[in-house]
């Protein structure tokens, strides 16, 4: 018997053998790495791909301008620029109703509607301020739109949740322009009915729809005032049933409302429907009512005077939105507003006082 034929008895023999063994996978998932490459697009390629109408790169670029990362702000904004001689092409809605309105369920019929019967293709967005507060939005949230969210013609993107309504409100401004540019014709805008956020929604859309109910005694209430001087078109929802007649009443009830408004800019007179988004009745006729809207609009001058004056709009609040992002993040102003703050608070120094030399710093500081 040979020893040396055994492993082991073989004076080299360290112990520990270190097989070769076969060759090991990547240390990294490579989907994951696909995930990574999302980002590497170019501009030019962002913008080509969004002009065929690829859904999912546009969703993509929509991701990077809702980033709080400056390189990604700065590819989208390119993205954007690029895209802009291609926007601009759409009808833009304005949807809101309080909560329980019916505005998911209507959304859902008008979309359908809109791609089979008047061959639109439609994007839905939605600007929801306390989406940051609640975690998400729910306004434009897919599930709640069961049909349109299966149709390859629509496109739906909930609120951006980018804390301050003024971002929010710029974020879902630009894309609009990126799913104009994607070839969407048709836009909403949803959000719900409770205040400042329609005011930014009507700085950005042609045409602005309220969803009303019928029976919540809020016909007539000085509150509502407001939205329903900004309404092209006021719509009475859950016309049906035992509800038809109340809903009519309801109708009858602001168009007399209406009435007392002077005329709005556009000259145009709001109307006022009902209609069942449940049981999709009287939908058709809302869009009649769109469409001549913007027949009259763009044949009075109005559709363009609106659209440039909210142009000049959003160059102003995009300054403002910058020199005010630019004030609060500087470091020297970062380090001096708690100081000032608790000195306001113990009435050492008077706000103006104080607002001054916070100014006085950071105009000091840009020298
Ligand atoms: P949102 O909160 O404004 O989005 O309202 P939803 O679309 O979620 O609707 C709220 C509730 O009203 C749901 O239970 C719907 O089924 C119901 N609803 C919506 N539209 C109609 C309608 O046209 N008729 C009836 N009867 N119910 C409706």
């Amino acid at each position: 018997m040979n020893f040396i034929e055994h492993l082991e008895n073989d004076p080299q023999y360290a112990g520990l053998n270190v097989n070769k063994g076969i060759a090991q996978p990547p240390v990294i998932n490579p989907y994951l790495t696909e995930r990574k490459k999302r980002y590497i697009y170019t501009p030019a390629e962002y913008t080509e791909e969004i002009r065929k109408g690829n859904i999912t790169v546009l969703s993509q670029a929509v991701t990077l301008l809702e980033s709080q990362k400056q390189e990604h702000q700065a590819v989208a904004q390119e993205v954007i620029e690029k895209c802009l001689p291609f926007s601009g092409n759409s009808v833009r809605i304005g949807i809101t109703g309080v909560p329980g309105a019916g505005k998911s369920t209507s959304i859902d019929a008008f979309g359908m509607h809109l791609i089979h019967h008047r061959n639109r293709k439609l994007a839905v967005l939605a600007i929801d301020p306390s989406s940051e507060r609640s975690k998400g939005s729910i306004l434009g949230d897919k599930t709640r739109m069961e049909e349109l969210s299966r149709n390859a013609k629509a496109f739906i993107r909930p609120s951006p949740a980018a804390g301050s309504l003024g971002g929010v409100a710029r974020k879902t401004r630009e894309t609009i322009i990126l799913c104009e540019a994607a070839g969407f014709d048709t836009i909403f805008v949803e959000t719900v009915g409770v205040g400042q956020s329609e005011t930014a929604v009507h700085s950005m859309v042609d045409f602005f729809l309220l969803i009303q109910l019928a029976g919540t005694g809020d016909e007539l209430q000085g509150i509502k005032r407001g939205i329903m001087e900004m309404a092209d078109g006021i719509i009475v929802n859950k016309a049906d049933g035992n509800n038809i007649e109340k809903a009519q009443l309801a109708a009858a009830q602001y168009r007399n409302a209406l009435h007392l408004f002077p005329l709005p800019p556009s000259n145009w007179m709001p109307k006022v429907m009902t209609y069942s988004g449940y049981y999709q009745l009287g939908i058709s006729e809302i869009w009649d009512m769109v469409d001549e809207y913007m027949a009259f609009t763009c044949k009075n001058g109005y559709f363009e005077q609106r659209r440039n004056s909210q142009a000049k709009y959003w160059m102003y609040e995009s300054i403002n939105e910058q020199l005010k992002n630019h004030f609060y993040q500087s470091p020297v102003i970062e380090k001096e507003l708690q100081v000032k703050e608790m000195q306001v608070l113990r009435s050492e120094i008077s706000s103006f006082a104080a607002a001054k030399q916070m100014l006085d710093i950071y105009f000091k500081d840009r020298k």
